[in-house]
């Protein structure tokens, strides 16, 4: 597999909102070159990184809904919408035909639902259907990032979601933590790809491969 360049872009802050939510999370002072190298360092991932995000997803998702009320029309696969029928307790042929889906060209039993807002979203409770939510749903936003990333091709991810920016914060956070603590002389420099190889080793830490992690954030009970 290759291993591209994978590029987070910052679209939910002005650079001074990026510049105070980095030094709130530190105790100490930070300087504005600390900023700049961990930024610098954290918004482009390769592949392992880019499957570590996708893998922690979930756990920093804050169901804002911002992804079911403003995004293109959620891919469904029959799969996905049989799931959703036996969950919603309704016929699927009557599901089918409330939620007036199109074909996706090329694709067999795979749909679109209509255009954002999401059918299933409701602003008090959120999604409806989340347990058995579509895999396009469980992947987002790092699904077709993750995937073209495995196929070799380019990618960029606009942080539009709450979770990716969550996690992001923390890639930049790990990185000025490591150099403060490099500075502080009590640490070796992890800049050094041979220093994270070995204390990955000694601490048996293994990351997936990408279509490993996408795999195991798919509804196994889905075909
Ligand atoms: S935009 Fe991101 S944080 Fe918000 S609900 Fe969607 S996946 Fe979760
Ligand atoms: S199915 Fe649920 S998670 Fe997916 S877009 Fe609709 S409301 Fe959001």
């Amino acid at each position: 597999m290759s291993d591209p360049h994978i590029h987070l872009l910052l679209t939910r802050h002005s650079k001074d909102e990026v510049y105070a939510i980095i030094r709130e999370s530190f105790k100490v002072p930070i300087t504005d070159a600390h900023i700049e190298a961990g930024l610098d360092a954290s918004v482009t991932l390769n592949a392992t990184q880019l499957a570590g995000l996708v893998q922690g997803q979930e756990r920093f998702c804050t169901r804002c809904g911002w992804c079911c009320e403003n995004c293109t029309p959620v891919d469904v696969t029959k799969s996905d919408l049989k799931a959703i029928a036996k969950h919603l307790k309704t016929p699927y042929k009557k599901l089918k035909k409330r939620l007036r889906l199109r074909r996706i060209k090329d694709v067999a039993q795979a749909y679109k639902m209509k255009a954002a807002p999401c059918t299933f979203y409701d602003k008090g409770k959120g999604c409806t259907v989340y347990p058995v939510r579509p895999n396009t749903c469980r992947l987002y936003p790092l699904g077709m990032p993750a995937i073209n990333a495995h196929l070799g091709k380019k990618v960029e991810i606009a942080n539009t979601c709450g979770a990716v920016e969550e996690m992001f914060r923390m890639l930049v956070v790990a990185h000025i933590s490591m150099t403060l603590a490099v500075e502080a002389g009590v640490m070796p420099d992890f800049n050094n790809p041979e220093n994270i190889e070995q204390l990955r080793a000694q601490m048996g830490i293994q990351i997936p491969d990408l279509k490993t992690v996408i795999n195991q954030k798919l509804d196994p009970r889905r075909p």
